[in-house]
């Protein structure tokens, strides 16, 4: 099962501690990650193994959405910063409603994440 994890620059320190803290479970359920680029850079910095796409304002939140429409994403982790503003907005909604649009579970907090993981089968 393929995981797309994206973390806008205030959040990144939480995503790789989620990561780290959850390594276990997303092993067991061989969950391979992919993340836009910036944020899969810090996660590799963690001694984790990932996909990177593009970075976020380059298009990697777009890269992420193709995925999901075409099947090949089966969960996104989205930590947004709510109080950034970000040049790539419009490429950030449509990755949100492309997760509605094929019913992909989307967590845009740690306290989602965490549920959905600890339901992975
Ligand atoms: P980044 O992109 O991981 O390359 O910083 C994240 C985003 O802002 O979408």
């Amino acid at each position: 099962m393929e995981l797309a994890i994206i973390a806008h620059d205030g959040k990144k320190a939480e995503m790789v501690n989620f990561l780290m803290k959850n390594i276990e479970k997303l092993r067991e359920n061989n969950v391979e990650i992919i993340a836009t680029g910036t944020t899969g850079s810090f996660v590799e910095q963690a001694g984790l193994k990932v996909t990177k796409m593009l970075s976020g304002p380059k298009g990697g939140d777009a890269q992420i959405a193709a995925r999901v429409a075409e099947g090949k994403t089966h969960m996104v982790f989205f930590f947004r910063d709510p109080m950034g503003k970000h040049v790539h907005e419009p490429d950030i909604n449509m990755l949100l409603r492309m997760c509605d649009v094929w019913n992909v579970p989307l967590a845009t907090n740690p306290a989602t994440a965490s549920l959905l993981i600890d339901h992975l089968k």
